[in-house]
């Protein structure tokens, strides 16, 4: 027997007719669907006017809130109305809580919430329920002959909720006719809340039933039930941050003696009263593949009319991809072509044989993952119980004192590898790009093209190529760390101290990843659920000094200090680190007051990487990069190359050509005089040439901002340069300061003109411009100043325009600030 036959046909907004009147008494549906609804303002106690509604027609058409919605049949089936009349409804108003006006014309009808009783076997439901309703249904080990519910009623606050007794179960899946039977009663019956019932002494199986409630997507309670063994022996839970977690109430019980039960009650009426308020639905992240394979599944199912307002389309796609036969059963009578089941198998394929184990087995890896992950946050075990084997590593990798060090060591080797390991392949490209230039300059007639050809576009492209054996490394042992299952609880040991910055833990991973490369970085936020949590870890990601910024750093390091480079290349890392802390907290306190929200942080069990795995995911995460690198950072080299190169001609350079011309003319001269001559001639025109280009012309015109920090207007330009690439600050440098060697190469060359580059106009006249504070203060800015093209459009696209600007103006105008406190400095010491 189920609620809806004891107290008759339920009234439907599908019901009423044409010009009639009614008021809502709930919703039902699974979360997402009454969440959708209740946006539109189908909300309980709202009075609706039904426009037009034929018996066949569809959509029908409402007036709520004074403006006209529609609605498909199948979606009204689910809003419960009582039908008022016209003079009511005209003189009812509705304020969004539950009046006693409201009350009166909800009447007996609203008052009833209907309650379902869920946990494992032996937890304790019946016990509760015999408890709840006074009724005396037999308490034992339930033997699961009849699988029925049985239905008691209880009065509290003027409510009659109407409990239903399911049997138990361990899971919600399709083996045994009780598991069936509970899911099927949660799906079609609707109960307005569903009461899971947990055994406190066996937290983390009585939570796995939790985590397909959660899936399922249907308000909870919990009644944390056997609370008296747990405090028996001896362990500790800390039950609101469990709450948070989880995102609903739970309350402590002890239903043999009746404890709690009132407290069980009150929750229950109070989220029944706040529904609409009802809005933390936590997801269960299932890691990076399985959600990837969800979200195809999921787009498949959004396809199929009529699917996403009966069932929570997540939890369908979920079940589809562990391989449930009974959803997919159910998912077959919608979908005619079967397109869905097909996606499904096709994923489920993938899955199982990147993981080489069941998909169903992977599934329930990863709930028990988030068990474990809400448990070890929250629980603390009196007396010794053996755990499972595979997360016994837990005990190492995770504690207290060693985990720490565990990490540091773990990241260093990370960082250690893809530097040195990488420098042969980045060495060998290079010289690649360098025959390649050589090649075209001695094939190509001189002129624009030959001109874009080399320095245009081989110099940009083979700059990002270059860095792509360090990505591609990095990335390798980051997908290793990861498929490991290790940096799950990298997140978690530093979860602490992040919380302390106003973010999270899971901030940890891209903020590694950045001192890579920031836009990979940024798109790794995406593992964060909190919109809070991501938009902070991507505007403070930049400050992670990237890779790119490193052989600028090395330029000036080694030009300018001969003492105390580890140390002084140190310091500017930490700068960043700091700036980004500072950054969160600021931007956390003035933009992000109210939220707190807490989430599990997953603990997937521990995995044996295969290789074949961490290319996939390492290659997943390069092509990233390359689109992003390939498309904007081409297009900005093009760009700031054509802003270098025009306008062509001037007096000046003209007169260098003339100049040259005629020394090569000079029959007085040695062959090899002159071809000093006319390579220093050469080397004056090409600086006179961007001196008087238009980025040149726009360097100078800012000059006046960078002068109160010490630099020049080649190093303004060159920094402006940097919005293309980091590294291009470098080349840059070497053509404004006329050393037109290969600054990599022959970055002697470069670093001499350094050195003996002095102001030619100013107070400074004749005074050398880099003295080692401002060359500090010169990498200080380098450090913090706007990201390049590529990330700024990572941030573009992860956060919105708001916080693209926001991040421009804030990290030039800190860069600015800071540079200048350093100058301010050197001038005192
Ligand atoms: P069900 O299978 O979930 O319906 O569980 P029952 O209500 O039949 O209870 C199973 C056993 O646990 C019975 O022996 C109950 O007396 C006992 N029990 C129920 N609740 C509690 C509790 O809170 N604490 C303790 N210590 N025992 C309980
Ligand atoms: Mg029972």
């Amino acid at each position: 027997m189920n609620i809806e036959e004891q107290s008759g046909n339920v009234l439907t907004l599908a019901d009423v007719k044409t010009g009639e009147y009614c008021v809502i008494v709930r919703v039902m549906g699974h979360g997402g669907f009454r969440h959708r609804l209740m946006e539109m303002g189908f909300v309980r106690g709202e009075k609706v006017k039904v426009i037009r509604n034929a018996p066949l027609r569809d959509p029908i058409e409402y007036e709520i809130m004074s403006g006209h919605v529609s609605l498909r049949r199948i979606e009204a089936e689910h809003v419960e109305v009582v039908s008022v009349t016209e003079e009511v409804a005209n003189s009812y108003s509705f304020h969004g809580t539950v009046t006693e006006e409201t009350e009166r014309i909800l009447g007996k009808e609203g008052k009833r919430i209907h309650v379902a009783l869920v946990g494992n076997p032996n937890c304790g439901k019946t016990s509760f329920f015999n408890h709840a309703t006074g009724m005396r249904e037999k308490v034992g080990n339930y033997s699961g002959v009849t699988v029925d519910s049985k239905v008691g009623y209880f009065k509290h606050k003027g409510y009659t909720i109407a409990l239903a007794d399911l049997p138990g179960t361990y899971s919600l899946t399709e083996y045994t006719p009780e598991e069936l039977y509970v899911r099927q009663y949660i799906m079609e019956q609707h109960p307005d809340i569903v009461l899971n019932v947990a055994d406190a002494s066996n937290l983390e199986r009585n939570l796995f039933l939790t985590t397909q409630l959660i899936d399922m997507n249907v308000p909870m309670v919990m009644a944390l039930n056997m609370y008296d063994e747990l405090e028996k022996n001896g362990d500790q839970l800390d039950l609101d941050t469990l709450q948070e977690l989880f995102g609903f109430p739970i309350i402590p019980t002890v239903s043999s003696k009746g404890t709690g039960i009132q407290e069980v009650m009150a929750n229950i009426v109070n989220l029944y009263e706040n529904l609409e308020q009802y809005t933390k639905h936590v997801h269960i992240n299932y890691g990076a593949d399985l959600e990837k394979s969800i979200g195809i599944i999921k787009e498949g199912l959004m396809e199929i009319p009529d699917l996403a307002s009966h069932y929570s389309i997540r939890y369908l796609a979920i079940e589809l991809l562990a391989g449930d036969k009974t959803i997919e059963n159910l998912v077959g009578k919608y979908d005619n072509d079967k397109k869905v089941s097909a996606l499904a198998a096709e994923q489920r394929a993938v899955i199982e044989k990147r993981y080489n184990e069941d998909a169903a087995s992977i599934v329930s890896g990863a709930k028990y993952g988030f068990v474990r992950g809400a448990l070890l946050e929250t629980y603390t075990q009196g007396k010794d119980k053996s755990t499972q084997p595979a997360y016994s590593a837990d005990k190492i990798l995770t504690n207290k004192w060693l985990g720490f060090p565990i990490l540091v060591f773990f990241l260093w080797f990370m960082f250690q590898m893809t530097f040195t390991l990488g420098a042969y392949p980045q060495a060998w490209l290079e010289s690649f790009f360098g025959w390649l230039g050589d090649v075209i300059t001695r094939v190509l007639p001189d002129g624009i093209v030959k001109d874009l050809l080399v320095d245009g576009i081989i110099a940009g492209v083979g700059g990002v190529c270059s860095f792509l054996p360090n990505i591609l490394i990095l990335f390798f042992f980051i997908s290793i760390l990861e498929d490991t299952g290790y940096m799950a609880r990298a997140a978690f040991i530093m979860d602490k101290l992040m919380h302390r910055m106003g973010l999270h833990g899971k901030s940890f991973i891209p903020y590694i990843i950045g001192f890579g490369c920031s836009v990979p970085a940024i798109m790794a936020t995406r593992t964060l659920e909190n919109r809070k949590d991501r938009i902070l870890t991507i505007i403070t990601v930049p400050f992670m000094s990237c890779s790119a910024r490193l052989p600028v750093y090395l330029l000036i390091i080694s030009a300018f200090f001969t003492k105390h480079q580890g140390l002084i290349l140190t310091s500017i890392y930490l700068l960043g680190i700091v700036m980004a802390i500072v950054t969160s907290l600021l931007v956390k306190k003035a933009a992000f007051k109210q939220e707190r929200d807490q989430f599990v942080m997953e603990l997937p069990p521990y995995r044996i990487p295969t290789f074949r795995n961490a290319m996939i995911h390492m290659w997943d995460k390069s092509v990233q990069y390359l689109k992003k690198m390939g498309t904007v950072i081409l297009v900005a080299t093009v760009i700031i190359w054509a802003l270098e190169y025009f306008p062509r001609h001037g007096k000046e350079v003209d007169a260098y050509t003339a100049q040259i011309e005629r020394v090569q003319a000079d029959e007085t001269l040695s062959a090899a005089d002159r071809d000093a001559q006319v390579a220093q001639l050469e080397l004056d025109r090409s600086a006179c040439q961007i001196e008087n280009s238009y980025i040149g012309r726009f360097g100078r015109f800012v000059a006046p901002v960078f002068r109160p920090l010490g630099f020049d207007w080649q190093m303004g330009v060159s920094l402006i340069t940097g919005f293309a690439a980091k590294e291009i600050v470098v080349s840059s440098m070497g053509v404004l300061y006329h050393s037109d060697l290969e600054a990599d190469e022959h970055s002697s060359a470069l670093q001499k003109s350094l050195q003996t580059h002095t102001w030619t106009s100013g107070p400074d006249i004749g005074k050398p411009v880099f003295t080692p504070w401002v060359a500090f203060g010169f990498m200080v800015f380098i450090l913090l100043y706007f990201p390049c093209v590529a990330a700024l459009s990572a941030i573009r696209r992860e956060a919105g325009r708001k916080w693209l600007l926001f991040n421009i103006f804030y990290t030039t105008g800190v860069a600015w600030l800071a540079a200048f406190v350093v100058r301010l400095v050197s001038m005192v010491v």
